[in-house]
Parts: structure tokens; C-alpha cells; sequence
């Protein structure tokens, strides 16, 4: 098949859930698309948007060991640009944090399909604004570090903990629910005081957002009584502490389930 009448496959970042926090650009390729590939973190409102002609297909998530196989999900996107569709990929928050993305566009540079990555709101963002905690602030963090909480295959957590239990850093954690205690307990022993302020954020923007608020200590047990699920981000860092002042979103189904705080 000649370049020409390959389709470019579209890396489209479909942001924390709000379909209001999509790109402009996201927005317009999904709704001429012919075609959309989606993970299980696109919201159903975002889902809404592709028009009723256009083929979806559900990618799942590799993370529980189900849905398609990554290789599988590589292989359909060189199929479906091949047969000339506009094809679009769409991701949860941004294709090229924790998204797997730069491994579906080094499949498609291997397969001489064009395509480019459309950046996408990620939650660290997102959970940052909705939760009322800036990543920065002055006087209270001067970095931010962002981490998976999760490795393949259950690996170990080999990080430099000393370097991220810095009290200046602010530390983001996705896919961190599972492994909270343990990330908590190797941060105090690396030096992190234990009343240092943490907050997990379940579906944050979303209307289903909750907060929990807690320090290194606590927060695990916290999270667990209030029986957060993923797709949850965990923040730790003096800025937490700003969350309480600064929450302003108020999700409109929170009356019934609000965590503790
Ligand atoms: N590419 C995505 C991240 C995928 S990894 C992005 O840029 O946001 C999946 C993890 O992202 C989840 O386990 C959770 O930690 C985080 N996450 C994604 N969307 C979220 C949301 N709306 N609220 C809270 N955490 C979210």
C-alpha cells in the first residue's frame, strides 16, 4: 500500500474523564474519526463524543492482566491504518505518562505508519487542580517527582527512596493503591517524617471524585476504610496540606459517599 493512502494513527490523550478537559484537537479528531481504539480509563462522556459511524474498539488495560495483549492492540492499529481509516487511540489522561503510548508509536515507526501524539490532561494534573493541591508552591515545594506505584509483573519498587523522600519534593504516585503502605513505610525509613501530609484521589474531575486526606502514617489505612478502587492517585508532600484551604470542586454526586478526611 502506498504512503498516500495510509492514514495517520492519532496518540490522542483523552484527559482525567471530564470531557470539558479535552484538547480542542482531541475533540476534533474524535469526532471525524473512523475509527477509535480506547482504554478502560476513557470516560464514558468522552466515549460519547465519537460519532454513532464510527468503529470503537475496547483495548482494556494490560495493568490486571486483562483485556487485549499489548502486542495485539500494536497490530490492530497497523491494521486499521493500513485499510485507510482515520484511526484514533485514545488514552486516559496523556498517551506518553504511564500510557504505554511510545510503545504503540515505535510499533507504528516499525511499520512505516505515520502518526502523532496528541497530549492529553494526566492525572497528576488533573487530581492537582480538583483536589485543591498545586504540585509547587512556594516555600512548600520546589520539585515534583512522579512515579508508578506498579511494576510489571509485581516487580520490586527499586527506587532511590532517599532521593524521593526529600522534603521539597512533592511525589506523585499513579497506580500506587496497591503498594501505598509499603511506598509510605520505605519513604519514612529513607527520612520522610511520618506526619508528612499525603492525599489519594479516586476519579479525580470526575463526578465521582473523592479525597482522602492523611499524612505517610495514615493515609494507607485511610484509603483502605474508605475503600478507594483504582483509578486512584496518590500525592505526598507539604503541599497536601493545601487541599483542605483550596478544595473547591465539588463533585456532584460526593453527599452520599464523601471520605473521611
Ligand atoms: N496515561 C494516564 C495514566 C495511566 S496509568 C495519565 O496520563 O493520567 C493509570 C493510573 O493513572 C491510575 O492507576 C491512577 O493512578 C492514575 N489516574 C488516571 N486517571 C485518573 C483519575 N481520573 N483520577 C485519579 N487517578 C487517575
Amino acid at each position: 500500500m502506498s504512503a498516500s493512502t495510509l492514514h495517520t494513527v492519532y496518540l490522542v490523550g483523552a484527559g482525567p474523564g471530564d470531557p470539558d478537559l479535552l484538547t480542542v484537537k482531541a475533540l476534533r479528531l474524535l469526532q471525524t474519526a473512523e475509527a477509535v481504539v480506547y482504554d478502560r480509563l476513557v470516560s464514558d462522556e468522552v466515549l460519547d463524543l465519537i460519532p454513532a459511524g464510527a468503529t470503537r474498539i475496547f483495548a482494556g488495560k494490560a495493568s490486571r492482566r486483562q483485556g487485549v495483549p499489548q502486542e495485539e492492540i500494536n497490530d490492530m492499529l497497523v491494521r486499521l491504518a493500513r485499510e485507510g481509516r482515520s484511526v484514533v487511540r485514545l488514552k486516559g489522561g496523556d498517551p506518553f505518562v504511564f500510557g504505554r503510548g511510545s510503545e504503540e508509536a515505535v510499533h507504528l515507526v516499525e511499520n512505516g505508519i505515520p502518526f502523532e501524539v496528541v497530549p492529553g490532561v494526566t492525572a497528576a494534573i488533573a487530581c492537582a487542580a480538583y483536589s485543591g493541591i498545586p504540585l509547587t508552591h512556594r516555600g512548600l515545594a520546589k520539585s515534583v517527582r512522579v512515579i508508578t506505584g506498579h511494576r510489571r509483573d509485581n516487580r520490586a519498587l527499586d527506587f532511590d527512596w532517599p532521593s524521593l523522600a526529600d522534603g521539597e519534593t512533592t511525589l506523585v504516585v499513579y497506580m500506587g493503591l496497591a503498594n501505598l503502605g509499603l511506598i509510605a513505610r520505605e519513604l519514612m525509613e529513607a527520612g520522610a517524617e511520618s506526619d508528612r501530609p499525603a492525599a489519594a484521589i479516586y476519579r479525580g474531575s470526575t463526578p465521582d471524585q473523592r479525597v482522602v486526606h492523611g499524612t505517610l502514617e495514615t493515609l494507607a489505612e485511610r484509603v483502605g476504610d474508605a475503600g478507594l478502587t483504582a483509578p486512584t492517585l496518590v500525592i505526598i508532600g507539604e503541599v497536601a496540606s493545601l487541599g483542605e484551604t483550596l478544595a473547591w470542586f465539588e463533585p456532584a454526586r460526593a453527599g452520599d459517599h464523601q471520605a473521611p478526611g
